[in-house]
């Protein structure tokens, strides 16, 4: 283990050597650049509102990639809590919380879910309780990033399973980041095929 990880000596967001005033390893100026949204959010092609928590920044992309890549699911506490004020304004409050579940063998090597770890601190915000029930597969397994479009979709909905009743419920659906949004959507189609009433999702930042 490097010194670093014991004692940060440079924000993880811009690099700049860290004073007294830092928190989870970033500056004061780093987490206060984070952008936070009020309002909007966008809908996928089924309707689903999807709202995130800050504008897709530079900043905001190294906290997700600091908690997953490097280890320090931690700050997902904060991120987590700015996630459940961004839904203030939602006209919907939802009967669930529903992680998007990561890929079992991320999970396995990583010893947590972005997802669940996110959901978890907007339910203790808000008293919606988590339920994991979306199943992700071992298989389907295909470096996401290599598929195209068209392939992205077709894998996505294949990779989840959601054996439970829903009818009536609304579905808040968590994940950390939203890229084409086909995660989100095969997730969605999973839930409404399941009995949902209603679909939104909930993310950190959107890169769409
Ligand atoms: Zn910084």
């Amino acid at each position: 283990m490097s010194l670093d990880a014991v004692l940060p000596t440079r924000c993880f967001g811009c690099g700049n050597r860290l004073g007294s005033t830092q928190a989870y390893g970033a500056c004061q100026r780093c987490w206060l650049g984070l952008d936070p949204l009020d309002r909007g959010g966008s809908h996928l092609q089924d309707g689903t509102r999807v709202v995130s928590a800050v504008r897709d920044t530079d900043v905001a992309r190294r906290f997700l990639l600091r908690a997953k890549f490097g280890r320090r699911p931690e700050i997902y506490g904060p991120m987590g809590r700015m996630m459940a004020s961004a839904l203030r304004d939602f006209p919907q409050r939802p009967d669930d919380i529903i992680p998007v579940p990561s890929h079992p063998w991320d999970t396995l090597v990583r010893g947590f879910a972005p997802g669940l770890e996110l959901a978890r601190v907007v339910s203790s915000r808000t008293g919606v309780p988590v339920r994991r029930l979306i199943h992700r597969g071992w298989r389907p397994w295909t470096r996401f990033k290599r598929l195209d479009r068209a392939g992205r979709r077709a894998l996505a909905l294949r990779a989840f399973r959601l054996p439970h009743d829903l009818r009536g419920r609304h579905v808040l659906l968590v994940d950390d980041l939203m890229t084409t949004g086909h995660t989100l959507l095969a997730c969605a189609r999973c839930c409404r095929s399941a009995g949902a009433r209603g679909t939104s999702g909930l993310v950190w930042s959107s890169a769409s």
